[in-house]
């Protein structure tokens, strides 16, 4: 690891400030995986701003209704609050299936969206990565790709998202807040916070240089039920191969009024799916109809190899996870 010099600030206006005046700095918070790349050096800081003491910790329900989240929130004091827990299950049902309940105590809200991807030839540095050295080529084409995209993906890059948080919050269309170092705040919905790879896969999202993740709001829960359904080669610690986060509302007549799809594992984004959606909405909570929505879901799904299998356990997942949320939701009268 390469030398770095240290500083804690307790205001985000602070930390806004030491990141403008030390430009090749980050701001580190849990370091679950900060920490590993720099050992790597495929992350060089010469500067770490400690943004872990920031009062940016408050779960808060907002006037309107919804629940803003602060960026320095622990993952594992979300997914315990009893507001989260009530009324967005989803999100705790998605942060529980992520890491282990070590890094979920330490890891936070802010941290988690911007984790990088496990593409292990990422970590490697003897590797070809487009996303760690622009222009070097991706080894994961050829290579072992199993656990790759297969939506979405370019010729550049076919790595997936690491995030379970972050398709949760997907499907209940939360919104980002920023600060910038010039002190203005802006708000993003996460829909258009992470970028497709196209030919540019080190930049990951749409956060600007110097910018602070502050919070993340959550609007009121939509009706219906919530699952987070995560499919990994083990039942702990581990990322997904596919997941899937489904908000489910069916009247009384057994015609599904809302429906919220969004995929992990199988991305370089968090993958909502708005054609799953279409799908669903108006059409009667039934088998023929999930089955539908399954395939319209994964329509243009490119395998490479090692990963083809993800294609059919894309359609599978969402298939049973919406029959499952059905079979438990409680019928609304029209
Ligand atoms: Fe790098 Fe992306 Fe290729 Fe993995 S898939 S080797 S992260 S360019």
């Amino acid at each position: 690891m390469r030398s770095f010099s240290y500083e804690r600030v307790t205001d985000p206006r602070t930390a806004c400030a030491a990141v403008a005046a030390h430009p090749d700095s980050k701001f580190i918070s849990g370091g679950t995986n900060l920490i590993d790349l720099m050992r790597l050096e495929i992350e060089r800081p010469t500067h770490l701003i400690d943004i872990s003491r920031l009062p940016l910790t408050a779960i808060e329900e907002l006037p309107q209704g919804q629940l803003r989240i602060g960026a320095s929130a622990r993952n594992s004091d979300v997914a315990a609050n009893p507001l989260v827990r009530k009324r967005y299950p989803v999100l705790t049902e998605a942060l529980l299936a992520g890491a282990s309940g070590q890094l979920r105590n330490k890891a936070s809200v802010g941290g988690n969206l911007l984790q990088r991807t496990r593409c292990h030839y990422f970590y490697d540095t003897a590797a070809g990565c487009n996303k760690r050295q622009p222009g070097a080529g991706c080894a994961a084409l050829s290579g072992a790709n199993r656990n790759h995209a297969i939506l979405g993906a370019s010729d550049a890059c076919i790595a997936t998202h690491p995030s379970d948080m972050a398709v949760a919050l997907t499907a209940l269309r939360a919104t980002i807040s920023m600060l910038s170092p010039e002190t203005t705040t802006r708000d993003m919905p996460i829909g258009e916070f992470y970028r497709l790879p196209g030919t540019t896969p080190h930049i990951e999202t749409n956060l600007a240089a110097g910018e602070l993740i502050t919070a993340v709001t959550v609007p009121p829960p939509p009706p219906g039920g919530q699952r987070y359904r995560k499919v990994r080669d083990r039942t702990s610690y581990e990322f997904a191969l596919v997941s899937v986060a489904v908000i489910l509302a069916i009247e009384g007549d057994n015609t599904i009024t809302e429906a919220r799809v969004a995929f992990g594992g199988v991305a370089h984004v968090p993958w909502r799916s708005t054609e799953a959606e279409t799908a669903l909405r108006g059409r009667p909570a039934i088998p023929a109809t999930y089955q539908a929505a399954a395939d319209i879901a994964i329509e243009g799904a490119v395998g490479r190899g090692d990963n083809d299998f993800k294609i059919q356990l894309a359609r599978n997942t969402l298939r049973h996870t919406l029959a499952d949320v059905a079979a438990t939701t409680d019928r609304r009268s029209s």
